[in-house]
């Protein structure tokens, strides 16, 4: 197994596909903001929130989404949700992640008696990672052409479940002008009106909004409830990615390639668990199983890994070793090292990746193709043939920093 040092990790480009805006604040940042507007939170101390809320081991998903409630909060404000996409776009040019798609429910920040429309929320965000872009951009290093470009992506978040009461004031309003349906319809048609939002948005203002993205309780709540909504998206061209396989088996990876056209999962960490597959048609577990690693892998339909996020939502998981990234890796599937969560996650993107080189045997040559893939198979806002220069462009940058670094026989 090859040693990478720290320092490698850290210089080489990188990017991160699966992010949640709502879990990767800076602590300091959340806290100015709680006081500012005054939400209510367990602590306002920094190592406060590490001991009660924000912490490096969870007993399980619930505990590990509790923070969320506060960020979503601090982000029912324009002028907040700019600043975090700003400064989550700076902390990771500071690693070298030239590439981020970051991800957020828009509907869970809207309240339309305080301004905070649509089209408000999205504008807001984009000013914040624009800004961070162009300075970046400016650097004289990326002017010369000696260091790649940062770019960005923005993926809209549907719920897949949210309720009449505490979510988000757009939600209570939604749930409550939908009272004679019924709650799957009512979770469809939520998720429709955010997708043919962000298509216009997208088309008229030319906010690079790239994908949408099914997130929240997986379990009870099947990718398949949402497939006009992904269809709509389709006929679109807008990009998709589904949590698929986190807290639920196989079947769920399946409805999301097959009924929602996801071009990218999320986790898909179940995907190889027998135990895991719940649907009774299915007969042949271990065959269902094996076909469906070799089409995921035969179609090159990137699964997101979150290593991390992983181990504390299933604690029982207990060491990375076991976790089924090694079958990943094993049957050649294209991944990608993401963080999920920068803050509810403790984590980073250079973290993740030392975490990967550390716990698996992955060769030099392995992990450019894994660096790589964080590009070829981004939802990069442009023409492919730009997109395409532009990875090429990393990957040659990846190859000089690991000569630097001595990591040279590719
Ligand atoms: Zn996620």
């Amino acid at each position: 197994m090859i040693k990478y040092t720290e320092a490698f990790i850290k210089e080489m480009p990188k990017s991160d596909l699966h992010l949640h805006l709502d879990g990767s604040l800076r602590i300091p940042t959340l806290i100015e903001m709680a006081k500012k507007n005054n939400i209510k939170m367990p602590s306002y101390t920094e190592e406060g929130l590490r001991e009660l809320v924000f912490k490096s081991h969870y007993a399980n998903l619930g505990e590990y989404l509790h923070g969320f409630q506060y960020t979503c909060a601090a982000l029912r404000d324009l002028e907040n949700i700019e600043r975090v996409a700003y400064e989550l776009a700076i902390d990771n040019q500071k690693e070298n992640v030239i590439y981020i798609e970051p991800r957020f429910a828009p509907q869970l920040m809207m309240d339309a008696d305080s301004g905070l429309t649509m089209e408000a929320v999205m504008t807001a965000a984009y000013k914040g990672f624009e800004k961070a872009k162009k300075e970046y951009n400016s650097h004289p290093e990326v002017v010369n052409g000696s260091r790649p470009d940062f770019n960005y992506g923005i993926i809209s978040c549907a719920m897949r479940k949210f309720g009449p009461k505490g979510y988000s004031p757009y939600y209570t309003n939604f749930y409550k002008m939908m009272e004679f349906s019924r709650e799957k319809e009512v979770l469809k048609e939520g998720a429709l009106q955010m997708v043919k939002a962000v298509v216009k948005l997208r088309d008229e203002k030319d906010y690079p909004i790239v994908s949408i993205d099914l997130a929240g309780q997986e379990d009870g709540y099947p990718p398949g409830i949402f497939k006009d909504v992904y269809a709509y998206a389709h006929k679109n061209f807008m990009h998709k990615t589904v949590h698929a396989g986190e807290a639920y088996g196989a079947e769920s990876i399946f409805q999301a390639i097959t009924e929602c056209y996801a071009d990218r999962i999320g986790h898909g960490y179940y995907l190889f668990d027998e135990n895991k597959i719940t649907d009774g048609t299915i007969s042949d577990k271990k065959k269902y199983i094996s076909e469906l690693i070799s089409y995921v892998a035969d179609k090159r339909t990137t699964i997101e890994v979150c290593l991390t996020s992983n181990l504390q939502t299933n604690p029982e998981i207990k060491d990375l070793k076991n976790h089924n990234f090694k079958h990943m890796l094993a049957n050649r599937m294209s991944v990608s090292i993401c963080t999920d969560n920068r803050l509810v996650s403790d984590t980073t993107v250079s973290r993740e990746f030392q975490l990967a080189v550390d716990n698996f045997d992955i060769p030099l040559k392995h992990l450019k193709d894994i660096v790589a893939y964080g590009f070829k198979k981004s939802f990069y806002h442009g023409q492919y043939i730009d997109k395409r220069n532009w990875a090429k462009k990393v990957v040659q940058h990846f190859d000089k920093v690991a000569k630097k670094h001595g990591f040279a026989d590719v």
